[in-house]
């Protein structure tokens, strides 16, 4: 099946060049269908990482970059503006926290990560602090694969073992353990309390994904856990960074995942699902303050600025996407596949193998007591018509939210079944 080009000579994420697993070549794709080349129709489980949440080969996205690409597809963001970055920014600052009013638009979500953290580091240095340089983070974090980015990601399941000494070091605290719907534990928050109590003044901020870990283990905990790090960050002076590269957009039934404990960071980064799944663009968002402080230092200018900033085409699809999200009634849509998923996942609590099961918003989880054999579960799914990729113990959902009941009842059908067997 695989393509022997691409099996020679393409690098796959996190992929062997020994022995990659087979690739499944894709002819087009449109609404929640993905067709292969040999015709076979699989049904998207996936969103392509959480991107693609109006479908694919949308006609009002195609259309959005056909119209900016009559005018430009790119112009430098040096000294030069336009209306898309301009349009866009005004959506953005009016579904994300009134707090945050200051945009810098990076082109992935890796790059937004290390934008928020150098915003942080600029912040103290700015006010003389140097010595607050480092981050703290939980475990089961995932952060992108950029230096800094990895840095922060879990040190067991993230790069840390590979990367070993090349990485810095960073703080880690557990992992909240009290369960996103269950009961708060007091202590979950003890060793966040004493490790800043510590080394505070190392630290320059926190940064977290609110509510939802993803790709560090697909774990939904406790808002409390959030509005107590935030008073803690407060009082040991460490800003507080949310990542919403995976969260935003209306994933967990919130717009935004703050959402969900009220709580507002200093620093947010948003990206995926920001342009519909269509081009790559991310952004950085924080307070007036932060950004006064970092342009009253001694640089007087925040320091960064990528060759792709603010992309025209980029952003133009990236409004569409989310007025087309807003215009909806997308809170009944994500409840409707919230309900659909907890329905057939329910089922799957008792069956040999399984460890755990978990709903939240558009997105389900199951998780194995041991690693899948991704190769083989890959090739029953695509052999029974629906795309959903597996890690570790992991075999998770996250549909586009244009997907219709009947198709998600299918993929949920064939999906139960394969992991009962
Ligand atoms: C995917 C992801 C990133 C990295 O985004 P890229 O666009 O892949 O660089 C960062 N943080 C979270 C929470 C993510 O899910």
């Amino acid at each position: 099946m695989s393509d022997s080009f691409d099996r020679l000579h393409l690098w796959h994420p996190y992929t062997s060049m020994l022995d990659p697993l087979p690739t499944f070549k894709v002819k087009r794709a449109y609404g929640t269908t993905i067709e292969l080349e040999n015709g076979k129709q699989l049904i998207d489980g996936m969103s392509s990482w959480w991107c693609a949440i109006h479908g694919y080969n949308h006609a009002e996205l195609n259309d959005a970059i056909q119209i900016q690409l009559q005018n430009m597809s790119h112009i430098m963001f040096g000294g030069l503006t336009h209306d898309p970055a301009i349009e866009l920014g005004k959506v953005l600052l009016a579904i994300t926290p009134k707090a945050l009013d200051k945009i810098f638009y990076a082109d992935s979500g890796s790059v937004a990560v290390e934008v928020a953290l150098k915003m942080a580091v600029q912040y103290w240095t700015a006010q003389g602090q140097h010595q607050k340089t480092n981050f703290i983070t939980t475990h089961s974090g995932y952060h992108g694969d950029t230096w800094n980015a990895m840095s922060v990601c879990d040190p067991v399941t993230g790069m840390h073992q590979v990367f070993g000494s090349a990485l810095p070091i960073r703080y880690f605290v557990p992992a909240p353990q009290s369960r996103y719907g269950g009961e708060w534990y007091v202590d979950d928050i003890k060793v966040l309390e004493e490790t800043l109590a510590t080394h505070h003044e190392q630290i320059a901020a926190m940064i977290i994904e609110p509510i939802v870990q993803g790709a560090g283990g697909m774990r939904f905990y406790h808002p409390e856990y959030l509005r107590q790090a935030k008073t803690l960050c407060e009082k040991y002076h460490v800003l507080m960074i949310f990542d919403e590269i995976a969260t935003g957009f209306g994933r967990t039934g919130k717009l935004f995942a703050w959402e969900h404990a009220d709580v507002v960071p200093d620093i947010m980064c948003i990206g995926k699902a920001l342009t519909g799944g269509y081009l790559t663009l991310a952004a950085t968002l924080t307070s007036c303050h932060v950004a006064d402080v970092i342009s009253s230092g001694e640089a007087g200018v925040f320091m960064h600025g990528p060759t792709f900033m603010a992309n025209p085409l980029a952003c133009a699809v990236a409004l569409k996407s989310t007025t087309l999200l807003l215009e909806q009634d997308w809170q009944s849509n994500i409840q409707r596949i919230e309900k659909i998923l907890t329905t057939h996942l329910s089922a799957l609590i008792d069956v040999e193998g399984v460890q755990d099961v978990r709903v939240l918003g558009a997105i389900g989880v199951i998780e194995m007591k041991e690693a899948v054999n991704l190769k083989q579960l890959q090739d029953v799914f695509v052999a029974r018509g629906i795309w959903v990729r597996p890690f570790g113990k992991l075999v998770y959902v996250m549909p586009p939210y244009v997907i219709s009941t009947a198709d998600l009842t299918q993929l949920l059908t064939v999906l139960c079944d394969v992991v009962q067997q």
